[in-house]
């Protein structure tokens, strides 16, 4: 069985529009800019790619 990453959620900041956003660390979805659409993050084997620079992981 595989072990699951832990839970983990990410504040972040969008490199286009410089909108910080809290998104989930094992997002299944691809996760989006609220302010401009920018992918922020996509699902990558079990857990999220992080496609945005990352400011704080909260836990
Ligand atoms: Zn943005």
């Amino acid at each position: 069985m595989k072990e699951t990453p832990r839970s983990r959620f990410l504040r972040v900041k969008c490199m286009d529009c410089e909108n910080e956003q809290v998104i989930f660390g094992c997002a299944s979805t691809v996760v989006r800019c609220v302010v401009c659409g920018r992918v922020l993050a996509e699902p990558r084997g079990g857990k999220a790619e992080i496609k945005t620079p990352i400011i704080e992981v909260l836990e």
